[in-house]
């Protein structure tokens, strides 16, 4: 997941885009919300509005592999205590929040450079 990801917004948005993702996403996310996910969000923001810090950060993801292993309806995932989680190939497990699950998501595993694609029900087709 990139910071992109978090911010929901494509990679090329433009710094007003980014602003307008990121106020929204706070309000929603807000720790007085009970959302989770606002630390995230407000660390996404603050390297992104830098263009500086924001170069040095599409330069690294650039370089980074991103194998895409499966795509995966959420309805296959384990439910646990603080979330959705399916074991790896490599013996790791990809997790993610509930709430994260409710639109389309790219989920790193922790053990290893593999992705799954996670979908809610009804948006199989909506995966780009
Ligand atoms: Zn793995």
């Amino acid at each position: 997941m990139t910071l992109y990801d978090t911010l929901e917004v494509n990679p090329d948005a433009t710094l007003d885009e980014l602003r307008r993702s990121y106020h929204r996403l706070a309000l929603r996310h807000h720790p007085d919300k009970g959302g989770h996910g606002f630390t995230n969000l407000q660390r996404a923001w603050e390297l992104l509005r830098d263009p500086a810090t924001r170069a040095a950060y599409d330069h690294s993801i650039s370089n980074q592999r991103r194998i895409i292993w499966r795509n995966v309806p959420v309805t296959a995932l384990r439910s646990e205590d603080k979330g959705l989680a399916l074991d790896c190939r490599c013996g790791s497990l990809f997790y993610l929040d509930r709430d994260d699950a409710r639109s389309p998501i790219l989920v790193p595993c922790d053990g290893c450079s593999l992705h799954i694609r996670v979908y809610p029900p009804g948006h199989h087709q909506t995966i780009v």
